[in-house]
C-alpha cells in the first residue's frame, strides 16, 4: 500500500458506482477492485463479464492517478490489509452491505435513483398494511417532483396512456425500420478485457454466450451517447411499441440504457430530464415521454425498494406456488443449436446468446412465462437471469423474477400471475410465423407449447386461484376445455424437455 495515501480518505468504488455522482464530498483517492473470484463463481455470460471489466478499467484509467485498481481474487483480502481512511455509497446488495460492515467501512447514502430508503419507507408506511402498488408509487412520486405535472394534475390530464401505447407490431412488418442502433467502437481497454477473459477461459473459468463486440456503453461518454441516440430515434416510437416484439428487430424502439444505469454511469434523473425536454419540444408524443418516465421513475425504482423492502431472504425463500423444476439445459447454456423449436422460445434465446440482452416482453412474457408455467424453481431462475442478461443485479432481478415473472411471493409484487398463452404472442409478436407448433392448437403434435402450459399451469393452481379476483375468469374457461384431460396428460410428460 502507498504509505503517502494512509491518511487521505479513499472511496472504494464498486462495479454499479462508476459515474460522477458517486464522487461526491471529500474524496482524495479512488480504489477500485477487480475480483476474479466474481465473475468465476457461477456461469457468467460473457458479455456481461466483458462489460463489468471494461466499464471497471475505463473508469479507472480516466481517473488516473487519482485512482488504484487492484486485480485480486478476493475483496476479502484486500480490504482487510487496507491502511488509511476508507468509505463508500451504499452498495447495491445484501451481500456487499454486509461485506462493506464487517470490514467498518463508512456507508454515504445510496444513490443512482429518484427516491431514497427514507421516501418509500414513509410511503409504504402511509399504505397503513394496503397493498403496495406500482401505480399509487409511481403517481405520488410525480407530484412530490413535479415530473409531468402542471398545476397538480399530470400533463395531459391522465396518468397514463395505455390506450395509445402498447400495440401490436405493424402488420407485416420485419422490423420498425428504425436507424440502426448506436454502438460501441471497441479500444485497447476491450482488447486487453478479451485476452484477460480467455486466459480465464483456459485456466477454467467458464462463461456461457457469445464473446461479440461489446454492445453496451461502458463509460460517461458513452452512455450519454446512447441516451442521445435513443431520444432522437427512437424514443417516439418506444410508448406505441414497447410491448410488441419483431424476430428481426432485436432492439425495437428500447433504449439500452438499463446496462449503463446500472452500472451508475447515467443517473436517472438526468435520463428523465433529457426525455421529459425532447417532449417539451414536441418533437416526440408525450405517451412515448410518459411510457418512458414511469419505466424509469416507476419500475425501476419501485423494484430497487421492493429488494430492500422484502428483505434478504425475498428470493431463497419465496416459492408459493411449489415450483420445483430445475431450470433446464438448453436455458442454461442459452442453446442456439436449434433443437428448441418454439421460435419465440429460440429466437429470445437467440438475442440472450448474441448481446446478453432481450426486451422486457420477451424476458417476462416469453421467458418469464415460461419459466412460470413449467414451474422453474424461483432461485435457481433469478441466478439464471441475473448471470444471463449484462443488466442484471441481484437487485433489479429479485422483484422482477420472484415477484412479478414467477408469483412465488404469492402476489406481494403483482396482483396476478403475468400467465399466457400462444394467442398473446400471437397478437404482439411476429414470433408464431414459421413456428413449428400453432398457437390455437392444444393438444397433438403442432399443440403450442405455450398455449398447453398456460392451461396446464392453470390446472395446476385451480384451487389457489378459482376465488382470485383477476384469475377466476381465466379458470373457469379451463373448466369449460373438453380435452383437459388430454391436455393435462400430454403436458405432465413434456416436463422440462426441450420445446
Ligand atoms: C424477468 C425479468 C428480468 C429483468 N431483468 C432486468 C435486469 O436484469 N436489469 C434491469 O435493469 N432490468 C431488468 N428487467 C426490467 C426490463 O426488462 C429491463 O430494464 C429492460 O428490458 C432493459 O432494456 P432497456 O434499457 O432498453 O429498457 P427500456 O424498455 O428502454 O426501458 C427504460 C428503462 O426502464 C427501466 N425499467 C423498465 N422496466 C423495469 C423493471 N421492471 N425493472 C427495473 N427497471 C425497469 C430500466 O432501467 C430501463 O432501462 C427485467 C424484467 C423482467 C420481467
Amino acid at each position: 500500500m502507498d504509505r503517502a495515501r494512509t491518511s487521505l480518505t479513499t472511496r472504494w468504488l464498486i462495479a454499479d458506482q462508476l459515474g460522477p455522482h458517486f464522487l461526491d464530498g471529500h474524496v482524495d483517492h479512488v480504489l477500485l477492485i477487480e475480483s476474479k473470484r466474481a465473475f468465476a463463481r457461477r456461469r457468467m455470460h460473457r458479455a456481461k463479464a466483458h462489460l463489468f471489466l471494461s466499464a471497471i478499467r475505463h473508469r479507472a484509467a480516466e481517473l488516473g492517478d487519482g485512482a488504484t485498481l487492484i486485480r485480486t481474487t478476493s475483496m476479502n483480502d484486500v480490504l482487510g490489509a487496507w491502511v488509511g481512511r476508507i468509505d463508500m455509497v451504499a452498495p447495491t446488495s445484501w451481500g456487499m452491505r454486509s461485506l462493506a460492515a464487517r470490514h467498518d467501512i463508512p456507508m454515504l447514502p445510496s444513490r443512482g435513483f429518484i427516491t431514497s430508503e427514507g421516501e418509500f419507507a414513509d410511503w409504504a408506511e402511509r399504505r397503513a398494511g394496503k397493498r403496495l402498488r406500482m401505480e399509487d408509487f409511481y403517481r405520488e412520486v410525480r407530484q412530490r417532483t413535479g415530473v409531468l405535472m402542471a398545476d397538480g394534475s399530470p400533463v395531459g390530464g391522465q396518468w397514463n396512456f395505455d390506450h395509445d401505447n402498447r400495440l401490436p407490431p405493424p402488420r407485416g412488418a420485419r422490423t420498425l425500420e428504425l436507424p440502426p442502433v448506436w454502438r460501441p467502437v471497441e479500444d485497447e481497454i476491450d482488447q486487453q478485457v478479451r485476452a484477460d477473459l480467455d486466459r480465464w477461459v483456459d485456466e477454467g473459468v467458464e462463461f456461457v454466450g457469445d464473446d461479440g463486440p461489446r454492445r453496451f456503453a461502458a463509460t460517461r461518454a458513452e452512455a450519454l451517447e446512447v441516451l442521445e441516440d435513443f431520444v432522437t430515434h427512437r424514443l417516439a416510437a418506444f410508448g406505441p411499441y414497447e410491448d410488441a416484439a419483431l424476430t428481426e428487430d432485436w432492439v425495437m424502439a428500447h433504449s439500452l440504457i438499463s446496462a449503463p444505469m446500472n452500472l451508475g454511469l447515467l443517473d436517472p434523473w438526468e435520463v428523465i430530464t433529457r426525455v421529459v425536454a425532447e417532449g417539451e419540444r414536441g418533437t416526440v408524443p408525450l405517451s412515448s415521454v410518459e411510457g418512458f418516465v414511469r419505466q424509469v421513475m416507476g419500475w425501476r425504482d419501485y423494484v430497487w425498494h421492493l429488494y430492500w423492502h422484502f428483505g434478504p431472504n425475498y428470493v431463497n425463500e419465496s416459492n408459493a406456488l411449489d415450483a420445483r423444476t430445475p431450470v433446464p439445459a438448453w436455458m442454461a447454456d442459452l442453446d442456439a443449436s436449434g433443437e428448441v423449436r418454439a421460435r419465440c422460445l429460440s429466437t429470445g434465446l437467440r438475442d440472450i446468446r448474441s448481446y446478453g440482452w432481450t426486451h422486457h416482453i420477451v424476458r417476462l412474457m416469453v421467458l418469464g412465462n415460461w419459466a412460470l408455467q413449467r414451474g422453474f424453481e424461483p432461485a435457481a431462475t433469478t441466478s439464471w437471469f441475473t448471470d444471463s442478461f449484462v443488466d442484471g443485479h441481484d437487485w433489479v432481478m429479485a422483484a422482477n423474477v420472484v415477484g412479478m415473472a414467477l408469483h412465488a411471493d404469492g402476489g406481494l409484487m403483482a396482483t396476478k400471475p403475468y400467465a399466457a398463452g400462444g394467442a398473446y404472442i400471437k397478437r404482439m409478436t411476429d414470433f408464431c410465423r414459421g413456428c413449428a407448433y400453432r398457437p390455437d392448437v392444444r393438444v397433438g403434435e403442432r399443440a403450442c407449447p405455450v398455449t398447453a402450459g398456460y392451461w396446464a399451469f392453470l390446472d395446476r393452481h385451480e384451487e389457489r386461484f378459482a376465488r382470485h379476483p383477476r384469475m377466476a375468469q381465466p379458470v373457469r374457461g379451463l373448466t369449460r376445455l373438453t380435452d383437459r384431460d388430454a391436455l393435462v396428460a400430454q403436458e405432465s410428460t413434456r416436463g422440462s424437455a426441450t420445446p
